[in-house]
């Protein structure tokens, strides 16, 4: 196999697998290479990096994905071959999960409000150094019962209009494209799909967005075959991904499920490192 999937989360935000289980079980998956994307965070990319050394040949693509804000709605950017070294983006990231650990705090005293026995440190221990977010509460909910699962917990607790729902801090899109930018990564637009079908992507592609994530695990056949057309009369890279977090079939991590040609990867690499 020659593919990538270009949209990982591992433990170092709200995916279950440390970043080693993550490039181990790629490998043996059939993978050429994955990118780590975890959410605000590039913690995890250091070691997925190490665990790839075992490999002849295993590409690791130092990504992140940010929640970024536009119009009061919300956009998924992800930024591919960043330098995870880049100080901007180690101070940023730094502030960004220093936010998320005040909002863990404020979810669940709301939580606690409505007599759910929940504590910041149970979902420190499932966090650990990760950036936390709203799963790491969802899967503590399941765990004590009082929910049956993960999406039951967003849908009653933690989405947006629910009561224990606080907002995260967020970069507005220019802020995330260039954050990105100084790290000399690639931004592209994750998953438009997800986004608010009023938003006209090409207001977003004019402030510097270079790719789209054409495939996703969400995106509907139709949609994929939009955005494809959309992309290459664009000239703009055409990325894809599962966007892994937990999923698990018979002990397998369904790692993979969406990927592209690791050529084309290879390509984007070259084609934006000559433009620097
Ligand atoms: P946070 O970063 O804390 O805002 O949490 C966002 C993450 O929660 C997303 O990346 C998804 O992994 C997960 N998520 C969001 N909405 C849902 C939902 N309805 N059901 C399950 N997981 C969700
Ligand atoms: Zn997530
Ligand atoms: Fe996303
Ligand atoms: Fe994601």
């Amino acid at each position: 196999m020659n593919k990538i999937d270009m949209h990982i989360h591992t433990n170092a935000s709200d995916g279950i697998f440390s970043p080693t289980e993550i490039v181990d079980w790629s490998v043996r998956l059939g993978l050429k290479g994955i990118a780590i994307t975890d959410h605000d965070t590039i913690d995890g990319i250091e070691e997925a990096l190490i665990a790839s050394k075992k490999y002849s040949e295993f590409l690791i693509i130092p990504g992140i994905e940010l929640n970024t804000i536009y119009n009061n709605e919300e956009i998924h950017l992800l930024g591919y071959f960043i330098q995870h070294t880049n100080n901007d983006i180690i101070q940023t990231t730094k502030a960004i999960k220093n936010h998320r650990l005040k909002r863990a705090h404020d979810m669940i005293k709301k939580l606690n409000a409505m007599h759910f026995n929940i504590t910041f440190s149970e979902v420190q221990r499932i966090a650990k150094n990760g950036a936390i977010g709203r799963p790491h509460i969802a899967r503590i909910l399941v765990h004590k019962g009082y929910t049956t699962s993960v999406e039951e917990a967003f849908q009653k607790f933690l989405q947006k209009g629910r009561p224990a729902y606080v907002e995260r801090f967020k970069l507005t899109i220019e802020e995330g494209i260039e954050m990105i930018s100084k790290a000399k990564g690639v931004p592209v637009l994750a998953h438009p799909g997800l986004m608010d079908q009023s938003i006209d992507i090409r207001t977003l592609i004019h402030k510097g967005i270079k790719g789209i994530e054409v495939y996703h695990i969400k995106h509907s056949d139709l949609q994929q075959q939009e955005f494809l057309q959309y992309a290459k009369e664009n000239h703009l890279f055409i990325t894809g991904g599962s966007d892994y977090h937990d999923h698990i079939v018979k002990g397998v991590p369904s790692i993979g499920r969406v990927t592209v040609p690791y050529h084309s990867i290879i390509e984007m690499k070259r084609r934006f490192s000559k433009k620097e």
